[in-house]
């Protein structure tokens, strides 16, 4: 066991930490941050991620509103609350939880957010930004926490190469491009569903990103002695020793602390690092709306 951990949990305590003198700043002004949350349903995993936001605004001085939803609720209903949100000058971040029940269209909803308040970096506008390389703006909370730890545990990544496993609008696209913006540098390589020889992918790299929810997948012989190992995925698996019959388990196999430099934990990793850059938007976004210039 090798490789050190990249612990996420250091890491967001830290983030949070810098996050209290803004708070306290804006309060100097009578802004207090304010996080709006919507959930539709009853998706149990769903609701521990609300409750988990939710804490991490009442840790931090962050005024929270959680509205919850029936899973009948119609996408108009929906679209109601998203626009009174939006009207909402005392309301400065939304978050939509994904995911939605089947007959709501979850990009429409995401399309209608307020840019400014748009917390998860999802809007076309903040996506887009991204795309052109800024990196200034509302990025999305989970591969900024990825980069954010890469930052934490000084892993240089300039001219390094960087496979990240998955595609997804959340979390694969805008993680490589993170890596691969100016400032970070990094190579990128882009694996998904359809990449041949993700093994040998996998082997070229100083830096994988794991986020397929594929539970195990990437195996210590898939990596370079000294990678730097980030494992975003969170899969139950079954597990008959544990009294509620499952377990967390990420991307990566734990045996790959055998072969890295570096692999951070499930739980405990990438977790914590994505409520703590929520936090982080949603001080960032009380700022901008407020005329604060922000860090
Ligand atoms: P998606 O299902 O949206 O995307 C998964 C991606 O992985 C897709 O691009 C898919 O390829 C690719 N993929 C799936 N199977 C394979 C395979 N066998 N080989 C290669 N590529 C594959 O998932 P998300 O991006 O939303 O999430 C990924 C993981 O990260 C999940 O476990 C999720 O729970 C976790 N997660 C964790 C967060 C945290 O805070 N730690 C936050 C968000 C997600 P294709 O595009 O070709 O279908």
């Amino acid at each position: 066991m090798g490789a050190q951990v990249l612990d996420g949990k250091a890491c967001a305590a830290e983030v949070e930490g810098q996050l209290a003198s803004r708070i306290a700043h804006l309060s100097e002004a009578n802004v207090t941050p304010h996080l709006a949350v919507i959930i539709v349903g009853d998706d149990p995993a769903s609701h521990v991620y609300v409750n988990a936001k939710i804490r991490a605004c009442e840790r931090l001085g962050v005024r929270s509103t959680h509205v919850a939803l029936p899973s009948d609720t119609s996408e108009a209903d929906l679209v109601g609350h998203v626009e009174a949100l939006n009207e909402r000058p005392d309301v400065h971040g939304i978050l939509v939880q994904s995911p939605l029940p089947s007959h709501m269209d979850e990009e429409r909803i995401t399309d209608l957010i307020d840019p400014s308040k748009d917390v998860d970096g999802f809007h076309p506008v903040n996506l887009g930004r991204l795309v052109q390389g800024r990196t200034d703006g509302l990025i999305p909370c989970t591969p900024h926490g990825v980069m954010k730890m890469l930052e934490w545990a000084k892993v240089d990544l300039q001219g390094k190469r960087a496979v990240v496993l998955g595609r997804s609008r959340i979390v694969g696209m805008p993680a490589a491009l993170l890596l691969a913006a100016k400032g970070a540098d990094a190579t990128v390589t882009i694996v998904h569903s359809r990449t041949e020889n993700i093994a040998d992918r996998c082997k070229e790299a100083d830096i994988v990103i794991a986020a397929v929810g594929r539970p195990t997948m990437v195996k210590a012989g898939w990596l370079k002695p000294g990678a730097v190992v980030v494992d975003v995925g969170i899969n139950r698996v079954d597990d008959e020793t544990r009294e509620r019959g499952w377990r967390l388990a990420g991307d990566v196999d734990p045996e790959a602390a055998n072969v890295a430099a570096w692999l951070s934990p499930v739980p405990g990793g990438v977790g914590p690092m994505t409520i703590a850059m929520l936090m982080s938007n949603t001080v960032r976004a009380a700022e901008t709306q407020s005329g604060f210039p922000g860090e």
